[in-house]
């Protein structure tokens, strides 16, 4: 920035469209939907400016009709990886240099596109590759993205606002300088927002990135893809690679210019890709930054003082929406007896209700999950719920996957708190319920602190003041987004920024400062006006 101290738009949340029926908005999305259906696309590489197609493909089809071919993409051989860190290194020298503004300029209309003409075609290409409803498309691949495009750009300007103080003798400058190497954006299926977020987010504050989505989200990531291309991303700024998860990364880890993971996804796989990080620690040219959101196991507590009918939407929305296959998703839920009776009615009234299908019929509220290795492991909880003692299905409990990966929304009760489905992620939709006596709260809270490995969301419910402070203070640790009286999915960006700690990651809340900071290096620089010209300090006399 050479020629003014450019103010950003103020960055506001978009809009989140309804969609109901005879809406422009619902026309569009399923006119668009019918058109991307109807079609089969091949998806290339995508590296230094170039669409490369290695002729060894994988298909794309929708979950809730995996029998449907929505097309085709391209995995990459290891000189493909090579190829495009060193067209990134390349790039870099020119992207690196760019003043922020531009920088800025390209994301914020990024933005707008995805407000505007690609709208429809993002929400369609999610509903269709991770069968989201259309209300929960819109409130990811659009709204979502939208906003972290937008914040990042205004929290960005910010951080270059933090300078030190200066003297009128010397000038103390710091320069927010992008890691020196490249970083390796490695990013989830359930998300096309975290997709997009997690290389533009490091691209924005001047770094170029390497990209490997989900092999179950290519066909929205293309669409992201194409956004950033139209709104001006250089050649060899964001390199798209898909292809053997293992083969990539090894590439990515052997190279001394692996600068940053920018990682979101499962528990185990960020272990072990922290653990090559540290294998290879000797070779790299700078300490790797290592930033990665992973599992949950997330609770809702209900103290007897507190609402059923909350209770219980907090749980048909808060397990279920989008198959339970968010993050945040509540997966544990712990209601004191004397609500049960009534949460229970009030939940098997909601499950029942649903309607479930694709997502194209907009009366479905519920539709198919990502694959089949989801749904085989998802339908083995549920039969051995079915016949372990200590178990008891409360609704659901059926699957079916021969026109699409369906699994029932699931309820079990267990009288063990320490029953398997209470433990473990399972990231589907089953929701595992431990009654407790009314006068148990504090030793419940230590339960719920205890149970699990993991610190992404949770939730409590009380209209007791007493027993709610008690529980915030309980569960200080047990997760980095904390809710009261609600349910603990639906962060926003620039009002919940999103994160966990324990092993549900490094918690550096996704849409936050706190995040890009990460993506810099900062370089002090002090100016002196008149340099000393003699070495002796007056107390020398
Ligand atoms: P996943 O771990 O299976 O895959 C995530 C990414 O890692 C994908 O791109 C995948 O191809 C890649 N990958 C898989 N194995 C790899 C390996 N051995 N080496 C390198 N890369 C590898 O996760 P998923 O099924 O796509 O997403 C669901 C998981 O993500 C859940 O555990 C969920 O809790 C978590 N998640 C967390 C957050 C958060 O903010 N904390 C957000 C979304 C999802």
């Amino acid at each position: 920035m050479g020629k003014g101290f450019f103010e950003v738009p103020i960055a506001v949340n978009e809009p989140i469209l309804d969609y109901a029926p005879g809406s422009p908005e619902r026309d569009r999305v399923l006119k668009t939907y019918k058109e991307m259906y109807n079609e089969t696309i091949e998806v290339p590489l995508y590296i230094n400016g170039k669409d490369i197609k290695t002729g060894d493909t994988a298909t794309m089809a929708p979950p809730h009709e995996h029998k449907h071919v929505l097309g085709t993409y391209h995995k990459a051989e290891k000189k493909h990886i090579e190829e495009a860190i060193a067209g990134s290194l390349e790039a870099r020298k020119k992207w690196s240099q760019m003043p922020w503004e531009q920088r800025a300029a390209i994301f914020l209309r990024a933005a707008e596109l995805i407000a505007g003409p690609y709208r429809a075609k993002i929400n369609a290409a999610t509903m269709l590759a991770q069968s989201k409803t259309i209300h929960q498309a819109e409130i990811d691949s659009a709204c979502e993205l939208i906003d972290f495009l937008r914040f990042n750009v205004q929290f960005m300007t910010e951080i270059y606002h933090e300078q030190p103080e200066s003297t009128s003798g010397a000038w103390n400058r710091l320069e927010y300088r992008p890691l020196e190497g490249f970083v390796y954006a490695i990013t989830p299926f359930n998300f096309t927002a975290i997709a997009g977020n997690l290389p533009a987010s490091a691209a924005l504050m001047g770094n170029v990135v390497l990209w490997k989505p989900s092999d179950s989200q290519v066909y929205s990531a293309k669409v992201v893809l194409d956004v950033f291309r139209e709104a001006g991303v250089p050649d060899g700024v964001i390199n798209m690679v898909m292809g053997d998860p293992v083969m990539i990364t090894d590439t990515v880890l052997d190279s001394p210019d692996f600068s940053g993971l920018h990682f979101t996804g499962s528990t185990t796989v960020f272990k072990d890709l922290w653990q090559k990080i540290g294998t290879n620690i000797h070779n790299y040219k700078t300490y790797p930054r290592i930033v990665g959101e992973t599992g949950g196991k997330d609770f809702i507590v209900a103290h007897k003082s507190s609402n059923p009918r909350q209770v219980a939407t907090a749980i048909s929305r808060g397990a279920f929406e989008f198959q339970g296959q968010k993050c945040s998703a509540a997966s544990r839920c712990y209601i004191s007896k004397s609500i049960w009776d009534d949460v229970r009615e009030m939940v098997i009234g909601d499950v029942n209700s649903f309607k479930i299908g694709s997502p194209e019929d907009m009366d479905n509220f519920f539709t198919a999950v990502i694959h089949e290795g989801s749904f085989d492991k998802l339908a083995s909880y549920i039969d051995q719920a079915q016949i372990d003692q200590n178990a008891e299905i409360v609704v659901g409990g059926t699957y079916d996957k021969s026109e699409g990966y369906f699994i029932h929304p699931t309820v079990i009760k267990t009288e063990d708190p320490k029953y398997a489905t209470m433990c473990t992620e399972l990231f589907g939709p089953v929701v595992t319920i431990y009654v407790f006596d009314d006068n148990k709260w504090e030793e419940t809270l230590q339960l719920v602190d205890e149970t699990s490995g993991y610190a992404l969301t949770g939730a409590v419910f009380s209209e007791d003041r007493y027993a709610l402070e008690i529980a915030v203070r309980a569960l200080e640790d047990a997760a980095g987004n904390f809710y009261i009286n609600d349910k603990p999915t639906g962060a926003v960006v620039g009002q919940q920024p999103f994160g966990g700690a324990r092993a549900s990651g490094t918690n550096d809340k996704a849409g936050s400062k706190l995040n890009l900071y990460r993506w810099v290096s900062p370089r002090m620089v002090k100016e002196t006006f008149v340099s000393p010209i003699d070495y002796k300090y007056p107390f020398l006399g």
